[in-house]
């Protein structure tokens, strides 16, 4: 099947409420184009260099989503025009976003990326460490980003229960925070969901699915 084809067979199943990136990492300016014409205009890239040229290249009503893993000193490169940073889980790394977006003159959306699976190698904050950041941003101390809600990876297994577990546990942690409505802090996005697992992810309450390898093919 086309990437159009792949694209429009996907959106068709998903519920309205479930917003789709479409992860194009590694794949080149041609296959987005190909999801952008069939309608697409989120993407969601996890290298802030490659985002940055794929940005420069494209049109300029695409929502840029970064996914990847973040090092402050890259912040700068993608401040001036990503949509959303999946993938904050530092203090540290929130400052930078604030410091840069306010150079900017913009708000920055960003979720908070929750350590959800059983391996250690996947980042994210634990509950003590979420809770801090949010005593942080409730505080107003950043003025230009915006906590618009929660991100999470589950461990890579078949095992169909343990993915679920995960998902149920991070939607616990964002329905306990939704409460939580300041001027910077809206906790409305629950991304969770990849190929292999959105449709469990979205029956345990995901809001955006990120997925890859279904829309464009697998990757080497
Ligand atoms: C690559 C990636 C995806 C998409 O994975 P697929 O299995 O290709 O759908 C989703 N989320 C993150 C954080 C990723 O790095």
């Amino acid at each position: 099947m086309s990437i159009k084809e792949n694209l429009l067979e996907i959106k068709s199943t998903l519920p309205e409420h479930v917003t789709l990136v479409a992860v194009s990492k590694t794949k080149p300016v041609s296959d987005l184009m190909d999801a952008y014409e069939a309608g697409q205009r989120i993407f969601g890239e996890n290298k802030i260099q490659e985002m940055a040229e794929k940005f420069e290249e494209m049109p300029k009503d695409i929502q840029w989503h970064m996914i990847g893993h973040v090092q402050t000193n890259k912040v700068k490169f993608m401040a001036p025009f990503v949509s959303l940073i999946h993938g904050v889980d530092s203090l540290k790394l929130l400052k930078e976003i604030n410091k840069e977006a306010l150079k900017n003159n913009r708000v920055i959306d960003c979720l908070l990326q929750m350590h959800i699976a059983e391996e250690e190698t996947k980042f994210g904050l634990d509950d003590a460490e979420l809770d801090e950041i949010l005593k942080e941003v409730q505080n107003e101390k950043f003025s230009n980003i915006k906590i618009t809600g929660l991100m999470g990876m589950a461990t890579f297994t078949e095992n169909q229960n343990q993915i679920k577990k995960e998902f149920l546990h991070l939607k616990a942690i964002f329905d306990a925070d939704k409460a939580l409505n300041t001027k910077n802090c809206q906790m409305t996005t629950l991304s969770m969901g990849m190929s292999g697992d959105y449709q469990l992810a979205i029956d345990c309450g995901s809001t955006m699915v990120r997925i890859g390898s279904s829309i464009f093919g697998t990757r080497n």
